[in-house]
């Protein structure tokens, strides 16, 4: 059996919990257990807090985690990243008070004794000592833009995505130092021991990213415009094309095309007198 750990709660719970049950990994997340077992593949979810998952990974509690990139740095895990599943993205940025004329690096060296507040000490002593900072560190596990109003700290390094968090207590970013998303991550001695089960998995997820890339493009084209089709639907390989039952003039045509395409493709597809045009969504897809 497979041990994945997903966040119990918190920004990244919804959409982890989501993406498994698109990949056809089907458990219960009603009650918020410690632990589910998924109903059609020998796997065991173990639900966490983000930020303790990177541990799991390292010492092996776990053979799979899906937690932020962010935390997995902070917490120096060797956990191996597999993929990158394209939410929860946010910065991991160094910001000060609008009024504390800290706008760059240089301006932060010349306040003696400055502090910084923060709950990713370890990315930010880095980021200090690479940038030949002195400054003490203020760890604080929450509320961290707080501190420059509260005397605490002098600028903060902390998560931000849309910037409003930031500007809602007069802060601006001075640098950033991190990007940051929900990745899908494994245990080094997993990825040998368990490596079958951890690249299914690895496979599932990432035909449920390919697949939202991807549209599925059914239409009716006329004969006379036959020819000129493959070259507007490239598809992922050629479109399947089969004769419409009762006519003669019709061909019924099906492709899988790029999502950001489609629009084009339709319109082109019209001008050829395509009628029909009928897109959908694909669950899952391996090229
Ligand atoms: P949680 O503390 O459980 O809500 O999850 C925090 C994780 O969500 C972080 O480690 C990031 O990977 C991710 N995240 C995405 N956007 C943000 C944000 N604006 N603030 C904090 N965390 C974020």
């Amino acid at each position: 059996m497979i041990k994945l750990a997903v966040p119990n709660k918190g920004r990244l719970s919804d959409k982890t919990v989501a993406i498994l049950n698109r990949a056809g990994f089907k458990f219960n997340n009603v009650t918020r257990r410690l632990s589910s077992r998924v109903k059609n593949y020998d796997m065991e979810i173990i639900f966490a807090r983000a930020r303790d998952i990177p541990e799991f990974l390292s010492k092996g509690t776990v053979d799979m985690g899906i937690t932020g990139l962010d935390v997995v740095f902070e917490k120096k895990s060797d956990a191996r990243k597999l993929l990158d599943l394209d939410y929860g993205g946010c910065e991991l940025v160094l910001a000060a008070p609008k009024t504390k004329k800290i706008k760059t690096i240089a301006e932060l060296k010349k306040i003696k004794n400055s502090r910084i507040a923060t709950s990713f000490p370890n990315i930010t002593k880095t980021f200090l000592d690479l940038n030949k900072v002195k400054a003490e560190i203020i760890e604080m596990s929450g509320a961290v833009e707080l501190a420059p109003k509260l005397g605490i700290a002098d600028a903060i390094v902390d998560l931000s995505s849309s910037g409003e968090t930031l500007k809602i207590n007069d802060l601006a970013p001075v640098q950033t130092i991190m990007e940051s998303t929900a990745c899908l991550f494994a245990n080094k001695d997993s990825m040998k021991k368990k490596k079958d089960d951890v690249n299914r998995v690895k496979t599932a997820l990432d035909s449920v990213l390919f697949a939202d890339e991807k549209k599925y493009l059914m239409a009716n084209i006329p004969k006379k415009s036959m020819g000129k089709v493959k070259t507007i639907i490239p598809g992922l390989s050629s479109p399947t094309i089969m004769p419409l039952m009762g006519t003669d003039d019709l061909f019924a045509v099906q492709a899988v095309v790029d999502e950001k395409d489609t629009a084009n493709i339709v319109e082109k597809l019209k001008k050829l007198g395509a009628t029909g045009i009928l897109i959908l969504n694909i669950e899952q897809l391996t090229p």
